[in-house]
């Protein structure tokens, strides 16, 4: 049996490592340089430079079912967050898992804060035995902002914590992704650590390609269209070439995806401009910054070194910080805009500016309702079947289980 995988991000490496697993002959072929998708970590004067700010959650199952967390050499963001407000500066502890003790100055209705996190941390633990994945949450068709206020938190907690901390996990201050994302991403908070690997999070699909055999991975070789045979997909066209298989597995981005296969795929994205400076002074260390005010340049910030040092070269601090709607601006605008805020959230630093990177398809838009419309991984054409995010959730845990499910639907 010989297989075909379109697309090396983190779908079709998972997809292909079941698959050798399965003593399947499997070639991937990948349009770009390198491994990786969306989840790339690029070196610059001793700096890792992450293509946009992404984080691990230990606790992801289907990642743990192919991942070697000791050999990632995971390092931990600390816990909580810390709130800024132009100058003004509050620490959450640890919301999320120890809502007892997420005690903040800016939380004038703290004491309720512990009770309704509790309250949320019960539900989500009620439906946790089917939370393998966002589709493992129970059917919801709420607005996380809705799930929020339901719960009965304040207007105070939304705007000055859930607004930019989830904010900056579903790109989208709106709140207005499903609540089943944050429902099954709280889960994964509580259970588990925050991280990254320590040489970056290009070091993930890395550790999934080094289980194909030598020769099996075709980078900068982009498939044009599929070979068929009266209804069948029988290989691909790439680089001039006719490659036969007895199946073929998209694992592109959505829109690639459509454009391949004629998939229906979800539309809409969410993006960010992720921007990275060199720091000295002090930062918020191990925590995440979030940027409160309506009108923050950056929703978060993170001094990485403080979470791996190996970001850095010996002595030196790296930040990289997020901002989700800067698209319009030129580099210098972000730069100068950047700088001026940071100095703000900490004044006794410098910034100096390495690089931007530009990603407006981070991740496909996830309103309440998507999941139940997403594409199953087996088509009605034969020999050709779907990975990728887009049949499962947005997400490096949702790609790897819809890989994962590719392969073994095949
Ligand atoms: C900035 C950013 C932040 C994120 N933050 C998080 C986070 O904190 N936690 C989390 O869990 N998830 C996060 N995500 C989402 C997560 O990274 C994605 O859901 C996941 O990487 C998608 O993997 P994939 O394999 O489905 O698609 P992709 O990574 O997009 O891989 C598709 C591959 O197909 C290739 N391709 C496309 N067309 C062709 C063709 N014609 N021929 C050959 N190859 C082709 C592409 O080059 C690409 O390598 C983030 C994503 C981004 C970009």
């Amino acid at each position: 049996m010989r297989v075909m995988i379109v697309g090396a991000g983190l779908a079709g490496l998972t997809c292909a490592k079941v698959l050798n697993e399965k003593n399947v002959d499997v070639s991937v072929f990948e349009a770009s340089d390198g491994v990786g998708g969306r989840v790339r970590t690029d070196e610059r004067g001793g700096f890792l430079l992450d293509r946009g700010f992404q984080v691990y959650f230990t606790a992801y199952p289907a990642a743990r079912r192919h991942l070697d967390h000791e050999r990632l050499d995971l390092r931990r963001f600390d816990p909580g967050a810390v709130v800024h407000r132009g100058r003004k500066r509050d620490v959450l502890s640890d919301p999320v898992r120890d809502p007892g003790s997420a005690i903040s100055g800016l939380l004038s209705d703290a004491a309720t804060f512990g009770d309704k996190t509790k309250t949320l941390s019960r539900s989500v633990a009620a439906g946790e035995e089917a939370a393998g994945s966002v589709g493992g949450v129970g059917e919801e068709r709420t607005s996380t902002f809705d799930h929020l206020r339901a719960t009965g938190f304040s207007d105070g907690i939304v705007e000055n914590f859930f607004r930019p901390f989830y904010g900056g996990i579903f790109l989208d201050r709106s709140l207005g992704t499903s609540s089943r994302v944050f429902r099954f991403t709280f889960s994964m908070m509580a259970k588990g650590e925050t991280t990254v690997p320590a040489k970056g999070i290009g070091e993930i699909p890395k550790q999934l390609a080094a289980h194909l055999p030598y020769g099996s991975i075709h980078l900068e070789t982009p498939v044009e269209e599929l070979l068929r045979d009266g209804g069948r997909v029988v290989g691909v066209k790439a680089n001039g070439g006719e490659h036969e298989a007895d199946a073929v597995i998209i694992a592109t981005e959505a829109p690639a995806a459509a454009k391949l296969a004629g998939a229906k795929v979800p539309e809409g994205a969410v993006g960010e401009v992720c921007v990275y400076y060199e720091m000295s002074g002090a930062g918020d260390g191990g925590k995440i910054g979030l940027g409160a005010d309506d009108g923050s340049f950056f929703n978060n910030a993170q001094e990485m070194s403080a979470v791996s040092d190996e970001y850095a070269p010996s002595g030196r601090k790296l930040m990289s910080a997020v901002a989700l709607d800067a698209f319009d601006f030129s580099d210098e605008e972000i730069y100068r805009k950047g700088i001026a805020e940071l100095s703000d959230w900490h004044p006794n630093a410098d910034f100096r500016p390495l690089a931007i990177y530009r990603i407006p398809y981070c991740q496909f838009a996830q309103p309440p309702g998507v999941h139940e419309t997403l594409p199953e991984n087996r088509t009605k054409t034969p020999g050709l079947l779907l990975a990728g995010e887009y049949t499962e959730d947005s997400s490096i845990n949702g790609s790897m289980l819809s890989g994962e499910k590719a392969a073994m639907r095949g």
